[in-house]
């Protein structure tokens, strides 16, 4: 059994629910993930439950998970891993952190940001997911650094480890771990074609889409509603089914229909002719 503790941040609010989940994974010694915003009283708690500290782990480099890793890192005297965060050293997909008879593996999942890394322990099945996947409610993708192609793929990466238990950055845990990814998936896919469908009827703003598609929510999340549609027409765009269109300062978008390679069939992205690889290999036949 994997002994696995959470010390609640006191920030709560609209991204973090009650606060960030700072989970500490083991004992004597133990990983720590997360500690969370640099709240000298939250580290402290956290230090007292930890114990002796092998790693500390940080899924991603928001304010809510990461600012407190470094001190408190400092604090109990051990090392900080990361794939993205000053001062602390880099992790890779795939590189195991094994502390004591702990062994956590790093899952680079983008998506939410693209320095986003989950962590997963296979004996038990627990899958530490920090804002990959929430215990309640969604996910928020904000474009450029989020990135919906890319969050789709952790998804899918998450799924096919097959975990049991997810231990969220913020909210519950989650017992049903595959069907929760599994209604993520459903839930992007469903949002996607609400996002046609508006696209359907000629050109859209994306105001003018937040209005149809979030009509049952309140008015006070459409700012944040807007940024999650850009992100949907952002994975349409790369994959030539919607554009933009008119004006840029107008922020038109239009379905449209994607381009395929002349050489191959295959859809190719935005208005090339001919797919990468049939480019390569008609560059690599000229000699
Ligand atoms: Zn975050
Ligand atoms: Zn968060």
């Amino acid at each position: 059994m994997l002994a696995v503790t959470r010390v609640l941040a006191p920030n709560p609010g609209v991204y973090t629910l009650e606060g960030t989940n700072t989970w500490v994974v083991g004992r004597d010694p133990s990983i720590v993930i997360d500690p969370g915003p640099d709240l000298p009283a939250h580290l402290a708690d956290v230090a007292r439950e930890a114990g002796r500290v092998g790693a500390v782990l940080v899924t991603h480099d928001h304010p809510d998970h990461a600012p407190g890793a470094l001190p408190f890192a400092e604090m109990v005297g051990a090392p900080v891993y990361a794939y993205r965060l000053a001062g602390a050293e880099g992790l890779r997909s795939g590189q195991r952190v094994r502390v004591g008879a702990l062994d956590l593996t790093a899952i680079h999942t983008p998506g939410h940001t693209s320095d986003h890394m989950a962590f997963f322990e296979p004996g038990s099945g627990a899958l530490f997911t920090g804002d990959a996947v929430v215990g309640r409610g969604t996910t928020f993708i904000d474009p450029p650094d989020g990135n919906l192609v890319q969050y789709l793929r952790s998804l899918a990466r998450m799924e096919e480890l097959g975990p049991r238990t997810i231990y969220p950055g913020h909210g519950p845990v989650v017992v049903r771990a595959e069907d929760k990814i599994r209604e993520y998936i459903t839930h992007r896919e469903e949002r996607e074609s609400q996002v046609l469908t508006a696209l359907a009827d000629g050109p859209r703003t994306i105001a003018e889409m937040v209005e149809v598609i979030y009509a049952a929510h309140p008015k006070d999340v459409y700012p944040l509603a807007a940024r999650s549609v850009l992100a949907h027409l952002l994975k349409l765009a790369d994959e030539g089914r919607a554009e933009r269109t008119g004006k840029t300062d107008e922020g038109l978008w239009i379905a449209a229909t994607p381009r395929t390679c002349q050489r191959c069939g295959r859809i190719v992205k935005g208005k090339a002719r001919y797919c990468s690889s049939c480019s390569l290999a008609m560059l690599q036949a000229e000699g």
